[in-house]
């Protein structure tokens, strides 16, 4: 929202709660800068419907971090369901970087916008293959061979423990970082514990506090 959309929003507000209406013109000034410093990517329709929603429930004047609270629950949610597959456009030569950039951030921005639903995997791999897909692709891996990785495992155990998490459906505990203050771990990185003479312990299996960390973080957090 744009400073100038604030003063309406309020009022609409105040016919719920005059509570929130400022009678003061420096201190309406300075609630309108500091709920449009707060709501600077909550689209107008959005804000006024999440106000609604609080105002239904609640006798409590509402705060501007519940309506960009509200906001990112639903951009999170749109943007978990999208498997950011890139849909090639025409007139976009594949070799203009630049131009697929924008035209992803573009798409990126209509699905977080709810001008465009989000593209979810399942919609591909939906129907009577899909049982089969799923079959196929837990048998064969992607590039090499499940037999392969399966004897590669010993020496990659890192690769191995990942597969393993996609495969069973687990959180992939590698994508964050660990939170357990001896480890420390990078994503990517192994977790690892202290060993004598101040060395590192590379371990096989993340810290549980790892895992439970992955499972419960945001991946837009991450990637974006
Ligand atoms: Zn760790």
């Amino acid at each position: 929202m744009k400073p100038a959309e604030i003063p309406q929003l309020l009022a609409q507000i105040a016919l719920a709660d005059p509570r929130v209406r400022r009678e003061d013109p420096i201190e309406m000034r300075a609630q309108i800068q500091m709920w449009a410093g707060i709501l600077a990517d909550v689209p107008p329709d959005f804000a006024l419907h999440a106000a609604q929603q609080h105002y239904a429930t609640s006798t409590w004047p509402i705060l501007p971090a519940e309506i960009a609270t509200r906001w990112q629950a639903v951009v999170r949610d749109r943007m978990n369901r999208d498997v950011g597959t890139f849909e090639p456009q025409p007139g976009l030569d594949p070799d203009d970087v630049p131009g697929y950039l924008t035209a992803l951030r573009e798409q990126r921005q209509a699905v977080v916008y709810g001008q465009q639903p989000p593209a979810e995997v399942r919609a591909i791999t939906a129907g009577p293959a899909a049982a089969e897909a799923v079959r196929r692709v837990a048998q064969l891996g992607d590039y090499l061979t499940t037999e392969t990785r399966t004897a590669l495992a010993p020496y990659r155990p890192i690769a191995a423990a990942r597969l393993q998490a996609a495969q069973t459906g687990q959180p992939d505990a590698l994508a964050v970082a660990c939170p357990v203050h001896t480890c420390r771990a990078a994503p990517g990185q192994p977790c690892q514990r202290p060993s004598r003479r101040h060395g590192r312990h590379r371990l096989t299996e993340p810290h549980p506090s790892r895992t439970e960390t992955a499972a419960t973080t945001d991946p837009e957090r991450t990637s974006a």
